[in-house]
């Protein structure tokens, strides 16, 4: 049976930590303020803003959010973003996604290019992804960061290990994959248009499934030993909440694994205080 990463209990030592240093910063006289941009009124983004503005409090950071009615114009999206973004005691800026397609259309790149770099705690802008690409420092997306600090959990050093992230989104697939490729692991990402996604699991080391769809992988796409990260989040009619790992069948086989819920949620905000602590201490070259 699988060793269980337990996401929310690394995450408290990772939240701790982050605590730690705003207190260090709020002695020496400053603060730490964040502000999340939220439009509309989806459930889920609703809890996952209330999730992180709980976190923001408990480890001392100043929390501020700004609410945009769905019927908003794009035009006030992007005054809002761009005021928060030069305004000099906000240290870190997230909007919440999805954003209703009402309001950003084609268009929620050019929204997310507005937020200034140095306060991207969501890793969304070009110039971070562009850092990621290259290896540079710069702010990554919390979720991929969570993802490689479960794994390090169980394997501090992924030289030559073979990896696949199952899933490419911007915002978790494709940054996990490039941060795992900095590690020296080799790394095979696949998404919907790949012919056969067992076929890549199969030699893997490790792997990581971010594609909400639940019960993707399955245990016989999985090879003996190995570490499974269970990115998704999917709710069930039944109201059930389960990730995108047959985590039943799979627990069997591998050894690691991520459960849902308590793997990499609770990771992906603890690294979302990270940013925002890093995000200040570039702002103020500390
Ligand atoms: P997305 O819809 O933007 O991307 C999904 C990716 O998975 C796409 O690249 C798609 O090609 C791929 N995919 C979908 N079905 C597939 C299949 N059958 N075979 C192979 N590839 C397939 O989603 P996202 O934003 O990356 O999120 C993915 C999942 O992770 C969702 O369940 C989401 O709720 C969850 N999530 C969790 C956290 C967390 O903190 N734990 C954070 C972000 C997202």
């Amino acid at each position: 049976m699988a060793q269980i990463i337990d996401g929310k209990a690394l995450a408290a030592v990772v939240c701790i930590e982050v605590a730690a240093e705003v207190q260090k910063i709020k002695a020496q006289g400053g603060v730490v303020r964040f502000a999340a941009v939220l439009v509309g009124d989806d459930p889920a983004s609703q809890i996952y803003v209330r999730n992180k503005q709980r976190a923001c409090e408990k480890a001392g950071i100043e929390f501020t959010l700004h609410t945009l009615p769905a019927t908003c114009q794009y035009e006030d999206l992007t005054a809002l973003i761009r005021r928060l973004s030069a305004d000099k005691n906000v240290n870190g800026v997230l909007l919440q996604l999805p954003v209703p397609p009402a309001v950003v259309g084609d268009r929620l790149n050019e929204v997310l290019n507005l937020i200034d770099p140095q306060k991207d705690v969501d890793g969304l802008t070009l110039t971070n992804a562009a850092s990621l690409v290259e290896g540079l420092d710069g702010l990554v997306p919390c979720t991929a960061q969570g993802v490689l600090y479960a794994i390090n959990s169980v394997c501090p050093d992924l030289t030559g290990k073979n990896v696949v992230v199952v899933g490419r989104s911007r915002i978790v697939g494709r940054p996990t994959a490039l941060l795992l490729n900095n590690q020296n692991a080799t790394v095979a990402l696949c998404h919907r248009r790949t012919h056969n996604v067992a076929e890549f699991t199969r030699l893997a080391d490790v792997v990581v499934v971010a594609a909400g769809c639940p019960k993707l992988l399955t245990a016989d796409m999985v090879k003996k030993g190995a570490i499974v990260i269970d990115v998704g989040i999917n709710r069930l009619p039944d109201g059930e909440l389960v990730g995108d790992v047959d985590y039943e069948n799979v627990a069997k086989k591998a050894s690691a694994i991520t459960p849902v819920p308590g793997g990499i949620g609770p990771l992906t905000i603890a690294f979302l205080l990270k940013n925002i602590v890093a995000a200040y201490r570039h702002q103020n070259r500390l």
